[in-house]
């Protein structure tokens, strides 16, 4: 099974003094949603097609399906990069969490380890940041990092700990560009990974004349152009798809390069328009 050619975006480890720097796969495979019992399958047509990056969580429920599949590949363990996340209800037992999603996995060590949410409310960020910062430090979760952090949270994290999260995955998508966040995580070297890259499918965003219009110009496909304007923009995504045909379409932009006038088009589209749950009030736990 021979890998996709996808850049490689470096992610500063600023844990473990020495270490080396992290290189993440700019394009991967997410699975939130996809359905007990598809993971595996899923993911194993992924390794087939040629990705190596898979983005799973606790809270998916899928982290033993993701690694049975890697388990099946065949594929060495270090041309993989695996990401998994901390539940918020475990903030204050990361320890605890993080072991049993490597076991989940089958893994001695993710590459990447993320803080899921800030759940403000709880005040319990800044005890997961450390926690995960000490699994950094133990050599288990090669670089680490939050997501759904807003300017507020990073700044505290960052202020408290000196840790400075390698990456933040945030919703972002050309409905939802998210300017003061990409500048502030620019600023501190932190890399942006972006769910929900195609606004999860819930708009008409592939029906608007930017994406159209340079749709036709490349002849590529309505997601093709927004995940190339992201990853011009030097973002890291990961688009879910059940669908082979799609992990192979997603795959197929580094063909081609947006003019100016086609990112400027693109960039135009920001309505501030988010489809999923606001980081300050979500609570789920
Ligand atoms: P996406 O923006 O990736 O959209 C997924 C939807 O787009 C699905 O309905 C899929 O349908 C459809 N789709 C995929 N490829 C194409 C294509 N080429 N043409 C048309 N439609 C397409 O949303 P996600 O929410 O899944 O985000 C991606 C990943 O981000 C997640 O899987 C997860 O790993 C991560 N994420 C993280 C969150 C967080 O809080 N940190 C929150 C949400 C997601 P189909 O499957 O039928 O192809």
């Amino acid at each position: 099974m021979s890998a996709l050619q996808i850049p490689n975006i470096t992610l500063k480890n600023g844990v473990r003094s020495g270490g080396d720097p992290v290189e993440i796969p700019q394009l991967g495979l997410g699975v939130f949603l996809v359905e007990p019992g598809e993971t595996e399958r899923i993911v194993s047509e992924a390794l087939e097609v040629g990705y190596r990056h898979i983005d799973t969580a606790a809270a998916y429920f899928n982290e033993a399906e993701v690694g049975r599949a890697i388990a099946s590949s065949g594929i060495p363990r270090d041309e993989l990069f695996i990401t998994t996340k901390l539940w918020n209800s475990d903030h204050e037992d990361v320890a605890g969490a993080f072991q049993r999603s490597l076991d989940a996995l089958g893994l001695d060590r993710v590459d990447l380890y993320l803080v899921h949410w800030p759940v403000p409310m709880h005040g319990t960020a800044l005890a997961a940041w450390r926690g995960v910062a000490e699994t950094a430090e133990s050599g288990r979760a090669s670089a680490i990092g939050v997501s759904n952090f807003e300017i507020e949270h990073l700044q505290q994290i960052i202020d408290e700990t000196g840790v400075v999260p390698a990456a933040n995955q945030i919703e972002l998508h050309p409905l939802h560009q998210r300017r003061e966040l990409r500048a502030f995580c620019a600023e501190h070297g932190i890399a942006i990974e972006a769910w929900g890259p195609l606004a999860q499918g819930k708009s008409d965003l592939f029906e608007r004349s930017a994406i159209l219009d340079a749709a036709s110009a490349h002849g590529k496909s309505g997601a093709q152009v927004v995940l190339r304007w992201h990853v011009q923009r030097g973002t890291i995504v990961f688009p879910k798809t059940m669908r082979r045909e799609r992990m192979i379409e997603n795959a197929d932009i580094f063909d081609f390069e947006l003019s100016e006038a086609e990112m400027a088009a693109i960039d135009a589209l920001d309505e501030q328009r988010n489809f999923g749950p606001d980081p300050y009030t979500f609570d789920n736990r």
